[in-house]
């Protein structure tokens, strides 16, 4: 493990891993739930270190990893394959479109990564019980990793978060308290039970790592793409903290020497869960004032980590668009009619906006290396693609009753 410090990305101030567990502790006491997080913390790793040490051969991950490998959980997380997806990219005009399927982590989603460094760093500080609001991935990642570490996982859901992954928070062992309200509100009372009663707080950009857990969806890229940077990222966007991490981890490896420049990312929000596209746009933040989509892991009122998303948009030359419900379901379909990839209604919304990029004045270069990212399994949500597609009535079981 390379060593690190904790740096506020409001004003700078630097911490030790030990003196600050969760906001800055100059900024942090501005914020108030119902608003986007302020003195969200950074991990600065000793870059010079990471560069002498980083050997492409036998690559040791753990140079870019906040937590010592012996408190990570056992669950396998992360690895997950970077599929050339050919016949999507020609209809796009783009030569070189990957899918990075995140889908496949142990519990159907990228946010595994960041559960997986929580509970790595509750290990390390002695804390049994972790804590979570969620839209529904967050919960079910947590409650798998802490089911595999034998950690405790509380998890505050909006009642109306999709069956299977309540299931899923449930079979895993996890408790589960689905809230009357929004994901804002199990947000605000998880924070409330963290204060109040204990435990290691898990929402996603309040703790640092949480980021640092999603960042290694970009280290994998890169190796993956042979030790090489794309050229742009297509992200969905709820809360902005998968835009952040996968951020992150292009600046961590452009500080460490490994690339030269930040792949463009192009974040994708659901029309009505639109706040961090109307702050890039306009430098103004303002919540969404109903962000009802089919897309349920990104709808958010008042995204956690918009100052960050923005930055992020902004430090790379990249771009954010929204789409409807109908453009995002009817991605879904073809990225799963044209590349065997069934994502969610959130993981398709960043194929609905490279659709609408590459149909306008934005479009990227035919040549361009793009990779969208896929962050849920399909089966997470099956009723959303229910509502467009029918299944075929049952036949009588002998061959005359088949159509030809
Ligand atoms: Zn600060």
């Amino acid at each position: 493990m390379a060593s690190f410090r904790y740096r506020c990305t409001d004003c700078g101030r630097t911490y030790g891993r030990d003196e600050v567990r969760y906001l800055c502790p100059a900024c942090g006491p501005a914020y108030h739930p119902g608003m986007p997080l302020v003195g969200v913390l950074e991990a600065v790793f000793d870059y010079d270190g990471i560069r002498a040490a980083f050997d492409r051969e036998r690559p040791d991950w753990s140079l870019f990893c906040a937590v010592e490998p012996e408190f990570h959980p056992p669950l396998l997380v992360g690895s997950t394959p970077l599929a050339r997806a050919g016949r999507l990219g020609s209809e796009l005009g783009l030569d070189r479109l990957w899918v990075k399927n995140d889908g496949l982590n142990p519990s159907g989603s990228l946010k595994d990564r960041a559960s997986f460094l929580v509970a790595a760093e509750a290990r390390r500080l002695g804390i049994d019980l972790i804590v979570a609001a969620s839209t529904g991935n967050a919960a079910s990642a947590l409650a798998a990793v802490c089911a595999s570490s034998g950690q405790q996982a509380l998890i505050f859901v909006p009642q109306t978060a999709p069956k299977a992954k309540l299931v899923q928070m449930v079979l895993y062992g996890a408790r589960v308290v689905p809230v009357k309200g929004t994901y804002d509100d199990a947000f605000r009372l998880s924070l409330e039970y963290t204060d109040q009663r204990g435990g290691l707080n898990r929402n996603t950009a309040y703790h640092p790592l949480t980021i640092e857990g999603k960042k290694t969806a970009a280290l994998e890229i890169w190796a993956q793409l042979g030790f090489q940077a794309p050229d742009a990222v297509v992200v969905s966007v709820g809360d902005g903290v998968i835009l952040g991490g996968v951020h992150k981890g292009f600046v961590d490896l452009q500080r460490a020497g490994l690339i030269e420049r930040l792949p463009r990312l192009i974040g994708v929000q659901a029309e009505s869960s639109d706040a961090i596209h109307r702050y890039v746009q306009t430098g103004l933040y303002s919540d969404a004032a109903n962000p009802v989509t089919r897309a349920d892991s990104i709808s958010v009122t008042c995204p956690s980590n918009a100052h960050g998303a923005r930055r992020a948009v902004l430090e790379s030359a990249g771009a954010t668009l929204t789409v409807t419900d109908l453009e995002i379901l009817e991605a879904q379909a073809r990225l799963a009619a044209r590349t065997g990839i069934f994502t969610e209604p959130a993981g398709a919304t960043a194929l609905a906006g490279l659709e609408k990029l590459q149909a306008g004045p934005g479009r990227l270069d035919p040549q361009a290396r793009v990779v969208i990212l896929a962050t849920g399994h399909g089966l997470k949500d099956v009723e959303a693609p229910l509502s467009r597609i029918s299944i075929p009535p049952a036949i009588e079981p002998v061959l005359e009753a088949v159509p030809r």
